[in-house]
This record gives structure tokens, C-alpha cells and sequence, in this order.
């Protein structure tokens, strides 16, 4: 994903079910990366605005700093900023990214007002519920229209599996960022099969219901 990061899609074009898990995220490649965030001082959150009309963002500023008051605050060391950012037209396919920096940053993205989207001819209701099985889980139905599968959400449950799932699952990054550059003592060697691995490990158990859940 040359420069991108963490990132669940939304529409994803199909891939042989092997690699549906690493596909539903990305690691971001930045590769410097540098604590900008004191102990205990927890990352800023913020808000960017929307175009006037057609998107929604999951949640509020307040939810987000609520949900981010779960995890342990020793993971979020390091975190600079984690906020809400404005899908496109032309990106829309990503719920959030981590962003290694530095500075250390999540974002979440918007989606359209319709809670809706298109995924790509080739893709059959099977590789959804398989790929996209956290979603299912957490309510994001599956509905044919015409020879396409249409993904929608209600918002509460996008709500929830963005502050319960996604939201763990860049932290996740982070959190094996951290632990693998401090295993090496080197810089992070980058291994973006098993920073994937380990953000969905995070995310199922530190993400809603789970030890720490949100
Ligand atoms: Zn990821």
C-alpha cells in the first residue's frame, strides 16, 4: 500500500480468502517513528470538518475520548493525536488508518449519509460474510442490488464497531509499533503481515467485550 497505513476497507476488490484478513487493513509505512506524548498525558482528540452535505462521521469527539479512557494508558503512550478526518469520494474505502509518524496518529474516517456502499462486481456474498465477518457480527448487513452486494449500516452499530473494533485495532498498531522497535532496538523492522496479525489479536481482545472493553 506504498505510504499507507492501518486501514479497514470498505469496498476491497477481491482476493483470494487467504488473505481476506490482511486486506481488510494496511499498515501505514512511515518509518521513523518518535514518543510524542509525555506518560499518562493521553493523545489530543480532535475533529476535522465535513463538506457541508452527504457525510457522517461515527461517533463524537466525547465517545472517542470515552472510548479511548479504556484502553491501558500505557498503550497510548507515544499516540500523538487520534481524531476524525473526512473520507473523499475518491478514498473512501477505509474506516480508520494509523499513522506511525512522527507524530503517532488514528484517524477515523466519515462515510456517506446513506451508511451504504458498492462493493465490486466480483465479490460475492460469501467473501463478505468471510471478510468482513466483524462486521456482520456487529450488524453491517449484507443486500443485493441488481448484480452487486451493497454493505449497510445503522449508526449505532457502524458507531460501535468503530469505537469498539477499529478504533482498537489502530491502537493495536501502535501498541506493536512500540514493542517491535523496541525488540530490535534498531528502528522497526517492518513486517506488515504481522502487524496485521497482531492489531486484529488486539482488537478482539482489547476492543469491545474484552478485558478492556470499551
Ligand atoms: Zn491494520
Amino acid at each position: 500500500m506504498g505510504g499507507f497505513g492501518s486501514l479497514s476497507r470498505r469496498c476491497r476488490p477481491y482476493r483470494p480468502c487467504r488473505r481476506a484478513v490482511s486486506e481488510r487493513y494496511c499498515c501505514v509505512a512511515q518509518e521513523q517513528e518518535r514518543g510524542s506524548n509525555p506518560r499518562g498525558a493521553g493523545p489530543e482528540v480532535f475533529e476535522r470538518s465535513l463538506p457541508p452535505k452527504g457525510w457522517i462521521y461515527p461517533c463524537t469527539k466525547d465517545e472517542l475520548r470515552a472510548a479511548l479512557a479504556g484502553f491501558p494508558p500505557e498503550h497510548l503512550e507515544g499516540l500523538h493525536a487520534v481524531g476524525l478526518a473526512p473520507a473523499t469520494r475518491k478514498d473512501c474505502w477505509a474506516n480508520g488508518r494509523y499513522f506511525a509518524g512522527p507524530p503517532a496518529l488514528i484517524e477515523l474516517y466519515s462515510m456517506a449519509c446513506d451508511l451504504t456502499y458498492k462493493q465490486s462486481p466480483y465479490v460475492k456474498r460469501h467473501h463478505i460474510e468471510r471478510g468482513q465477518a466483524v462486521e456482520v457480527a456487529y450488524g453491517m448487513r449484507v443486500e443485493r442490488v441488481g448484480a452487486r452486494f451493497v454493505c449497510c449500516w445503522d449508526l449505532e452499530p457502524w458507531k460501535r464497531f468503530v469505537l469498539g473494533h477499529v478504533l482498537a485495532h489502530e491502537v493495536g498498531h501502535h501498541v506493536y509499533r512500540r514493542s517491535r522497535r523496541r525488540a530490535v532496538n534498531v528502528g522497526a523492522t517492518r513486517n506488515p503481515a504481522e502487524s496485521e496479525c497482531f492489531a486484529e489479536a488486539y482488537a478482539l481482545r482489547h476492543g469491545e467485550g474484552g478485558p478492556h472493553g470499551l
